[in-house]
């Protein structure tokens, strides 16, 4: 990510925690910012190891429950069920992924085609859609170019959780 764009949305993150009044400690905004440099939607523990770099008496329970915390205010999404240990997204606009079911890796895509989904009448008549997102699962290039050579590469697929 460029330095602009992630001080526009360091700015924004601030601006929704005023606005929702949590207090910005450099532990929530160094959490927010590992979010956001990473690209592999990761799970707390994920972030939990990097940030305890910085703050060595920070607790996994911490990390989780702030990660949750910007879920709740919108500032980073829950990525939808994986199975394994919750994922997080710090991109939060309308967005598709891919699921790479050996390595548990999620890619981000645009399509503009999905975007323009049409809703079925009879659930926009009982059900409010608040957002559209294309899940595909599948094998990546990664997996599919080791597999032969390499079975254990599921093991990379994170299961660690407190
Ligand atoms: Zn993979
Ligand atoms: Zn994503």
């Amino acid at each position: 990510m460029q330095n602009k764009e992630a001080d526009t949305h360091i700015a924004h993150f601030i601006d929704t925690c005023r606005r929702h009044q949590l207090k910005i400690t450099p532990q929530r905004v160094a959490i927010y910012r590992e979010l956001m440099q990473s690209s592999q939607h990761p799970t707390a523990n994920m972030i939990f190891n990097t940030i305890k770099l910085a703050f060595p008496n920070i607790s996994f329970d911490t990390v989780n429950r702030t990660l949750m915390t910007f879920a709740d205010i919108g500032v980073v999404d829950v990525v939808e069920g994986f199975g394994g240990p919750k994922r997080f997204d710090p991109d939060t606009n309308a967005h598709h992924h891919l699921h790479c079911t050996a390595c548990g890796r999620i890619i981000d895509f645009e399509y503009e085609r999905y975007a323009q989904l049409d809703i079925p009448e009879a659930i926009s008549r009982s059900f409010t859609v608040t957002s559209k997102r294309v899940v595909l699962k599948g094998i990546c290039a990664t997996c599919s170019r080791h597999s032969s050579s390499s079975p254990s590469q599921s093991s990379n697929r994170r299961t660690a959780s407190a």
